[in-house]
């Protein structure tokens, strides 16, 4: 049986490697702060004897007893909306946060998996992206504390790879949708399926022609589970490669909700990328991985979900 940690594991991405790699029959170890992640995500766990929740603020020492095989540090503000708020703690999580999650490795002898992001590719001028490109970042841009924050994060696991010896791999995750994302998270699923339930204007930035290719959560966490278990040193691209403009996307909820809400078009952020699709040449040769979930099943996942949630807060706020 393994025994992992996982930094963020109340986290949405988290909380689903949680729940598989318990179903996998490992031992897993949860250290949160919940800056951006909810006890909900995993209480349901909590009665698995082979599970344990640590609140903990993971740039503080990081310490976790017992043996262990693997540490995947997900700790990070991931939302847009999230990380412009929390910008110091977005840099704090990826430098000294990073750094306490390779130490943990290195005292293991752990595997280390990295969750790094399709951001460190910035608003790309190659397309689709593959690992190889260098990326198109602005240092000092709106986004900086969240693109940065990770790249330094590569760079420290690439240098724990080679000065220190440990075991590690990087991911890079492009844009994930599936339940368990706040409604309020920011990110443009989840805000197009809460508007589009309760009837309000769906806000589309821009006018919508800048695209995003979206993975099913099941189908990245598969992705995720085999580069970890593998002996990949990283970086890969686990992404679906399904790609669509921003209007669309609001048009295809908007249709999987059955609603008749507007589109309302508001400005676009500074910096926003323009193009963004992953290259999974690498995934699909050395992981045998590519995504199965067709993206009109996992939105109607997703709504299914999410209406059950706004239906439950809307109970609470009326009891
Ligand atoms: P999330 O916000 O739902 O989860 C992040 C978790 O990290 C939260 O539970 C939060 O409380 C926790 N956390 C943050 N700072 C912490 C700290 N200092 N100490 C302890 N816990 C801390 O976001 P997510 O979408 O699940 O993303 C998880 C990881 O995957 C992040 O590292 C993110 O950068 C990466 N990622 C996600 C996506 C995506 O589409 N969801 C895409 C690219 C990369
Ligand atoms: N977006 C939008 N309306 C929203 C939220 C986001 O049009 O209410 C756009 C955003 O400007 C970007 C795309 O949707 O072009 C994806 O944004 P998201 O925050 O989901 O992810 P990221 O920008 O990190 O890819």
């Amino acid at each position: 049986m393994s025994r992992v940690a996982i930094t963020g594991g109340a986290g949405f991405l988290g909380s689903h490697l949680c729940e598989r790699l318990l179903a996998d029959g490992a031992e897993v170890i949860c250290v949160d702060n919940f800056v951006t992640g909810r006890p909900e995500n995993v209480e349901h766990l909590l009665t698995n004897r082979r599970f344990r929740l640590i609140d903990r603020d993971v740039t503080e020492f990081l310490h976790v007893p017992g043996p262990l095989d693997a540490v995947l540090h997900f700790a990070s503000p991931a939302s847009p909306v999230d990380y412009y708020r929390l910008p110091i703690e977005t840099l704090m999580v990826g430098s000294a946060g990073t750094r306490n999650a390779l130490g943990l490795a290195q005292a293991k002898g752990a595997r280390f998996l990295l969750a790094s992001t399709s951001e460190a590719y910035g608003d790309p001028k190659v397309h689709p992206q593959p690992e190889s490109y260098w990326g198109n970042v602005n240092p000092v841009g709106p986004r900086s504390m969240y693109d940065e924050a990770k790249r330094f994060a590569e760079a420290l696991t690439m240098a724990y790879r080679k000065a220190r010896g440990v075991d590690t791999g990087i991911v890079r995750i492009f844009n994930t949708y599936g339940p368990r994302m706040r409604a309020d998270d920011g990110r443009a699923i989840p805000t197009f399926i809460s508007q589009a339930l309760r009837g309000e204007g769906i806000t589309v930035a821009g006018d919508g022609s800048q695209t995003r290719s979206c993975c099913y959560v099941d189908d990245l966490v598969e992705g995720i589970l085999r580069l970890l278990w593998s002996d990949l040193p990283g970086p890969v691209n686990i992404g679906n490669p399904h790609e669509l403009s921003i209007l669309d996307t609001a048009v295809l909820v908007r249709d999987l909700c059955g609603s008749r809400a507007p589109i309302t078009f508001i400005p676009r952020p500074v910096d926003d990328p323009t193009v963004r699709q992953p290259d999974i040449t690498i995934a699909r040769g050395k992981l045998g991985w590519e995504p199965k979930v067709a993206v009109g099943d996992g939105l109607a996942r997703t709504i299914e979900w999410l209406e059950r949630e706004l239906v439950g807060a809307a109970h609470s706020r009326a009891a």
